[in-house]
C-alpha cells in the first residue's frame, strides 16, 4: 500500500496489521485521559495484561505452600528459569540448550567474560565500539584492570567517520584484522542505543572467529527486535536485559547464550554456584561442581522466581506472534514513522536529521538541529512519550506488538503543531 499522510491512510493500515489485537494486551500509561504515543518501548516496555496474573500465581502458591513451592507450585520454583530457553531460543536463534536466564544484563556480562576473557601476554585486546553504552564501557574497563591491565592498551575502539553517524562494517572488519592475534574478545552492541543501527553480526561474527578472538553480544536493543542466529553464526556467548522489547519489567532479569561448543567443560574458568550444578545431584550437597551440560551451568544462584514471572507472561505473547511477524510490521511501521517524518520536515521547514542507517530495528534517532530539549517536553505534555540523549537526539521505537500506525500519524500532528508555533 502506498503510504499517506492521513488518518485514513493509518487506519487502513492498522486494519492489515496482523498484530492489531496485541495492542489491547498491554497497559498503556494516559495523559489527559487518553492512551500515550509510546516511543520507548527500547527503554522499557509496556506491561503485558497477563503479567500479573503471573506474579498473583507465585504470591497465591507462596501463601499456601511455602517451601513446598519449591517442588509442589503449579510451575515449581526450582526449575522455573528452564520454563524460558524453549521460548527464547527462536527470538534469538539458539537451540534451547543454549539459552537460559539470570541475575541482569552487565552482571551477565561481567560473568560471561570471566569465561571468555582470558588475556594472555599475546593476545589481550578487546575490540568493541566507540560510545558504547556507558554500563558496557565500564564493564569492560573494569574487567581489563581486573586482569592487570590498561584500558588504553586493552581496548580497541572501532570509530565512526568524519560526519557520519554510524558505523561502517568494513571499518570494523579492518579494526578486526588489524588488531588479528591480539585480539582476544570482540564485544558489542548488537544494535547500537543511540543511533539505533543494527550492525552486521553474522559477518563480524565470522570475522572475529577468524582472527582466533572469542566474540559476544550485548543484545540490549537487539533481543525481541531483529532478527538473531546466534548459533549459526558461531558467536560464543551474548546476553540481553527483559525490560526493553521484551516488556519483562523494571530491572528484569538477563537473557543468557552460551553457544554449544562451550558446554560441559569442567575446566572452563566461571564463577560457580549451586543452580549451575547438575540438576539431578543439586540437593545432594555434594562438594566437587558437576557442572550442567547446557547454558544453565552458567547459573549461580536460585532463581528470582518472582521478578522472573512477568519475564515469561510476556514471552507467551512473543511464542503466540512469532518474531517474523513482529519483524514484518517492524519493518512497516517503522517505514511509516520514516515517511511521516519526512512530510511533517517538507511541510513545516524544520530542522531535524534522521542519524539510523537503514540497517536497523524498530527505533530512528532524529537529530534536532536546535531546541531538541523543548521539543521533547513539548511531546510529552502532548502525551507522545520518546527519549533524550545527549547531545541532541530525541529516539523514537515504535514498538510492534502495541505500536499503531494511527499513533504514528497521530504524532506527526503533534510534531507539526509544536513547528508551527514556533
Ligand atoms: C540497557 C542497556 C544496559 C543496561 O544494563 P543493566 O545491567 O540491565 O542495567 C546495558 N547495556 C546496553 C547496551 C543497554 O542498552
Amino acid at each position: 500500500m502506498h503510504f499517506q499522510n492521513t488518518l485514513d491512510c493509518a487506519q487502513q493500515l492498522d486494519q492489515q496489521d496482523p498484530l492489531k489485537e496485541y495492542r489491547d494486551k498491554f497497559h498503556f500509561p494516559k495523559v489527559g485521559g487518553k492512551d500515550v504515543i509510546y516511543f520507548t518501548g527500547n527503554s522499557l516496555g509496556l506491561q503485558p495484561k497477563n503479567a500479573k496474573k503471573y506474579v498473583d500465581e507465585i504470591m497465591t502458591d507462596w501463601a499456601g505452600l511455602a517451601v513446598e513451592g519449591h517442588f509442589q507450585a503449579e510451575k515449581p520454583w526450582w526449575d522455573y528459569h528452564e520454563r524460558f530457553s524453549e521460548k527464547l531460543a527462536p527470538i534469538v536463534g539458539a537451540k534451547p540448550s543454549e539459552v537460559t536466564v539470570m541475575n541482569t544484563l552487565t552482571v551477565n556480562l561481567h560473568l560471561l567474560m570471566v569465561s571468555f576473557y582470558s588475556p594472555t601476554s599475546k593476545r589481550f585486546k578487546i575490540i568493541m565500539e566507540e560510545k558504547a553504552f556507558p554500563s558496557d564501557q565500564y564493564m569492560i574497563a573494569s574487567q581489563v584492570r581486573f586482569h592487570g591491565l590498561e584500558p588504553d592498551e586493552a581496548i580497541v575502539e572501532v570509530k565512526k567517520r568524519n560526519g557520519e553517524h554510524h558505523f561502517r562494517t568494513e571499518d570494523i572488519l579492518q579494526k578486526i584484522n588489524e588488531v588479528g592475534e591480539e585480539c582476544a574478545l570482540v564485544l558489542m552492541g548488537g544494535v547500537n542505543y543511540y543511533n539505533g543501527q543494527a550492525l552486521d553480526m553474522e559477518t563480524i561474527t565470522k570475522a572475529g572467529k577468524e582472527v582466533g578472538a572469542f566474540v559476544g553480544w550485548d543484545l540490549a536493543h537487539a533481543a525481541g527486535n531483529v532478527e538473531l542466529n546466534l548459533h549459526d553464526w558461531g558467536a560464543d556467548f551474548a546476553a540481553w536485559c527483559s525490560y526493553k522489547y521484551m516488556n519483562a519489567g523494571p530491572g528484569n532479569a538477563s537473557g543468557c547464550f552460551v553457544h554449544e561448543r562451550h558446554h560441559g567443560q569442567k575446566d572452563i574458568p566461571r564463577f560457580e554456584g549451586w543452580w549451575g550444578h547438575n540438576k539431578g545431584r543439586r540437593f545432594l550437597m555434594e562438594p566437587e561442581f558437576q557442572p550442567e551440560p547446557n547454558a544453565n551451568a552458567w547459573q549461580i544462584s536460585n532463581a528470582p522466581v518472582l521478578a522472573l514471572a512477568p519475564y515469561l507472561a510476556s514471552l507467551e505473547l512473543f511464542e503466540e506472534a512469532g518474531m517474523a511477524v513482529l519483524i514484518e510490521k517492524r519493518n512497516r511501521i517503522v517505514a511509516y514513522l520514516e515517511f511521516i517524518l519526512q512530510e511533517i520536515a517538507r511541510e513545516v521547514h524544520c530542522n531535524f536529521e534522521i542519524i539510523t542507517p537503514q540497517e536497523r530495528g524498530t527505533q530512528l534517532s532524529v537529530f534536532l538541529h536546535g531546541q531538541g530539549k523543548e521539543l521533547f517536553h513539548y511531546l510529552m505534555r502532548n502525551g507522545v512519550v520518546t527519549d533524550w540523549r545527549e547531545p541532541n537526539v530525541i529516539r523514537l521505537a515504535p514498538a510492534p506488538f502495541y505500536c499503531s500506525y494511527e499513533d504514528m500519524w497521530k504524532f506527526g500532528q503533534v510534531l507539526k503543531d509544536y513547528f508551527k508555533k514556533e
